[in-house]
């Protein structure tokens, strides 16, 4: 996507601005225990809160370390994930088509759910359907061991051991064994992919055999889902948001999770419905949010879109969530097509933050990852080169950076002969 020269001015950059680069030693591990050392510790700490011997000794008593684990943890991505791949991954014609069968099929026990937590019936299919294929795919790494390889860990210790403590204390309560205990890598198990904290807290009997069983049991994984969102603050009557359409001029900076308007303010600054009617006069409030910048669809989103991120921390996610239970109940597509944008390697992500930065656009540490401050330095950026400015990293905007990297490099370099020829004379 990306043209090599791209690499040639990064090098430069880099020198110009780093000079050497430097090598950070990581090696400390004079504070880390062995593996056996550290189960020894949270045996004990396990006794100690109250689980029952019986239980901490068949989950820790064979425990062993998954080498795979730490490379799992460790796997850094080598591509920027766009949002038109992300999507295009999760919302497919199969889970649209599989999701209206399963909306026919559970139809009674997802209309008592909608009644009892208020969730409707299509969210609870999609929330499904991303998580696992509807219980097709529910992960087949032995939790305990998993969950134990990271708490041993020094990287992130702390929460991964009350997740393995959460885990036996979950044995303990729903009587499981080990080997029933499977799912991904870092922790998450059943239908629903919960994390034991999730399913000790929100987990729940749905099919009345006074066990709760995500695994085994799609009832008690519907109704744990809905019993989740209900808790997590699900407003009923809302939907996650809409698509809307925005006027030519735009001031761009609006846009973003973290500012709401009321939809009365929204209205009044041009936005509309697809359809072109306008948005209800209510002060109902809302944020914009542009997954591919101002050459994409443009989205309002509501309390529900919050709530959705409150179960995985993620935009797209809960994009994907919320268009996949629209399309379920017969929802057009986008009105405004993804443009096509393919990953491209996280390496450009960091030469743009390079090239912003020896521009006088400071994005902070060139790490290749697209945060706020990476938003506002290619909004500066636009703003100065009479671009459209959404924050957004176009092919557009890479071209631009980088014709606007050399000219400054051409200038720098003149400055430096002239600095010599004066020294000369
Ligand atoms: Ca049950």
């Amino acid at each position: 996507m990306l043209n090599h020269s791209m690499q040639a001015w990064c090098v430069l950059v880099m020198t110009l601005t780093f000079g050497p680069v430097m090598h950070a030693s990581a090696q400390d591990a004079s504070h880390s225990l062995s593996f056996e050392q550290c189960i020894t510790n949270i045996q004990q700490t396990a006794l100690e809160s109250g689980i029952d011997a019986k239980y901490v000794d068949a989950a820790l008593g064979d425990v062993r370390k998954i080498d795979k684990v730490l490379e799992y943890d460790r796997n850094q991505p080598e591509f920027v994930q766009t949002f038109p791949a992300y999507l295009n991954k999760r919302v497919t014609d199969w889970r649209i088509a599989k999701g209206k069968e399963m909306l026919k099929k559970h139809n009674a026990l997802l209309a008592q759910l909608t009644q009892k937590y208020g969730i409707p019936a299509h969210y609870l299919v999609s929330f499904w359907g991303l998580e696992t294929n509807f219980g097709s795919y529910k992960g087949k790494m032995p939790i305990i061991d998993s969950l134990a390889t990271l708490a041993c860990d020094p990287r992130r210790s702390r929460f991964f051991t009350q997740e393995l403590l959460i885990a036996i204390r979950l044995m303990e309560r729903e009587s499981l064994t080990k080997t029933k205990m499977q799912g991904s890598w870092a922790g998450a198990m059943g239908h629903t992919q919960f994390m034991p904290s999730a399913y000790i807290n929100y987990a729940v009997d749905g099919d009345g055999d006074g066990k709760v069983d995500l695994w085994d049991s799609e009832e008690d994984a519907l109704t744990s889902a809905a019993n989740f969102l209900n808790q997590l603050g699900w407003q009923s009557g809302f939907r996650w948001g809409r698509e809307v359409t925005i006027p030519n001029e735009f001031d761009y900076a609006y846009a973003g999770k973290d500012r709401t308007k009321t939809l009365a303010q929204w209205s009044a600054l041009g936005i509309k419905k697809v359809d072109d009617s306008s948005l209800s006069d209510t002060d109902l409030s809302a944020s914009l949010i542009l997954p591919t910048g101002a050459s994409g669809p443009a989205f309002l989103v509501y309390a529900n879109f919050d709530v959705i991120m409150r179960w995985n921390n993620s935009e797209s996610y809960a994009l994907a969530v919320g268009y996949l239970a629209d399309r379920i109940v017969g929802k057009p597509q986008w009105y405004k097509a993804l443009p096509d944008l393919p990953n491209y390697p996280i390496s450009d992500m960091v030469s743009l933050q390079e090239g912003l930065n020896y521009l006088g656009f400071d994005v902070g540490k060139a790490d290749g990852i697209i945060g706020p401050a990476t938003r506002a330095g290619i909004r500066s950026f636009q703003l100065a080169n009479n671009m459209v400015a959404d924050g957004y990293p176009m092919q557009s905007v890479f071209d631009a950076i980088q014709r606007e990297v050399q000219k400054r490099i051409a200038i720098d370099e003149q400055a430096q002969v002239g600095q010599r020829v004066k020294s000369e004379i």
